[in-house]
């Protein structure tokens, strides 16, 4: 490993290698059998700081860069993609959208819920609108000072777990003009008009509620406007800005359950033997496992460079470009590593009593949720030709 991490990030990756090690990766076959929110990992998670980590100190977060977050989450990823997975959404996502375009109050609300170990959940996708996210119908139509919601989400990460929601839907003025798409809160038990629908039974990540959210006649006053309805383009930047960090999040729980695997699977070569010998020894392998850790370490740098840059205008939120390419490959690559691993395992990599047939379940999501590698190649293709790729009928537009 020839990234250079500080003195004080080299810290942090000690010490959540500890925790994954010894509290998390223990209890994570039980975690996906159960398919239940897994609390005692949230609660450890909390009392080691490893939530509200990127909030500001100013707000009694930790104050950390998204890089610290990453080493974190890749660590619990290793051994568990569920806790992976919650630590990118105590620390990326909507906590961050909320710390960069919400007002004081919203922040100090927000950060009090992440540093309690509230996920935050982000409500974009529709049953019709998935990567077409600007085509949502959930509409948020003004009522004196504030807002009503109808519509319905789906696929939302956290789904009856998650206290606090952050909804994006298409504004209406009172006169029933589109001013463009608004960010609202929405709180479980305390926001009226705010409910859950069935939840999806997924191939992996069991642990997690994936989750129809529901909005009834939902009132939302003006404390819980996040972004405001200032104009199309704007509204739904600033909503695709703030998905970067996830999106960086969500490569490294693919990056951490792929080294996992490696990391399995170069033990399990040198102890079993065939043919009189360690498969280690069998040059078909020792291939595979080259060719996988040239991956993991391309995913690696990746990745940690994206997380360190930003985007432009002063964006507080990782490159977009820089986010979408560690994403495509981080994701497309770790599947391929958890997938060779379980190969070198033979049939007991198939069994349910082997870690990998989970991970193998656990990692095939990340081409998929938080943007799909083929709406990112697209992001990456309009930063190197330098144009708008609009991907409605009317073709290739210059940018501007
Ligand atoms: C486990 C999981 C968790 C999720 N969590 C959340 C969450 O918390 N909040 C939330 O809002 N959403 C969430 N999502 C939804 C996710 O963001 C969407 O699934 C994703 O954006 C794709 O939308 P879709 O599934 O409707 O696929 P579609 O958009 O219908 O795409 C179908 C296929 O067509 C391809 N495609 C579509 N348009 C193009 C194009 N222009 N060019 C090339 N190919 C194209 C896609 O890549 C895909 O292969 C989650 C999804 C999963 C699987």
């Amino acid at each position: 490993m020839t990234w250079q991490l500080t003195d004080d990030q080299l810290d942090i990756q000690a010490r959540a290698r500890e925790l994954a090690t010894e509290v998390i990766g223990p209890r994570a076959a039980d975690v996906d059998m159960a398919e239940e929110y897994p609390w005692d990992n949230v609660d450890a998670l909390r009392d080691a700081g490893f939530t509200g980590m990127t909030v500001p100190t100013e707000f009694g977060g930790g104050g950390h860069s998204f890089l610290d977050a990453v080493l974190v989450v890749q660590e619990m990823a290793k051994v568990c993609g569920v806790t992976g997975r919650i630590t990118v959404e105590c620390n990326m996502g909507a906590i961050s959208a909320v710390m960069a375009y919400g007002s004081d109050i919203q922040r100090k609300m927000a950060a009090e819920m992440v540093l309690g170990g509230d996920k935050p959940a982000i409500c974009i996708t529709e049953p019709e609108a998935g990567s077409a996210a600007s085509e949502m119908t959930t509409r948020a139509d003004r009522k004196g000072d504030g807002y009503v919601l109808n519509g319905k989400k789906h696929w939302i990460t956290g789904g009856g777990v998650s206290r606090l929601h952050l909804v994006f839907a298409r504004v209406f003025d009172e006169q029933g003009n589109e001013e463009g798409i608004g960010g609202f809160l929405a709180i479980r038990d305390e926001t009226e008009g705010l409910f859950f629908g069935l939840r999806e039974p997924t191939m992996g990540l069991r642990a997690i509620p994936e989750r129809e959210v529901l909005f009834n006649d939902m009132y939302v006053g003006p404390d819980m406007v996040v972004l405001p309805p200032s104009g199309f383009k704007r509204g739904f930047a600033d909503l695709m800005n703030a998905y970067n960090s996830q999106r960086v999040g969500a490569g490294t729980v693919g990056l951490g359950l792929a080294t996992g695997a490696y990391e399995l699977a170069l033990d399990f070569v040198k102890e079993r033997e065939q043919f009189g010998r360690p498969i280690a020894e069998f040059q078909g392998l020792q291939w595979m496992l080259a060719d996988m850790s040239v991956q993991l370490e391309a995913a690696r740098s990746l990745t940690y460079r994206a997380a360190q840059s930003r985007g432009p205008n002063n964006s507080p939120f990782p490159d977009p470009a820089l986010a979408a390419q560690a994403k495509i490959f981080t994701a497309e690559a770790s599947i391929r590593v958890v997938n060779d691993a379980l190969q070198i395992f033979g049939a007991a990599g198939y069994s349910r009593r082997n870690p990998l047939e989970r991970m193998y379940r656990d990692v095939r999501m990340f081409t998929i949720g938080g943007g799909t590698a083929q709406i990112l190649r697209s992001v990456v293709a309009s930063r190197i030709l330098d144009m708008r790729v609009p991907q409605t009928r009317g073709g290739w537009l210059p940018k501007g």
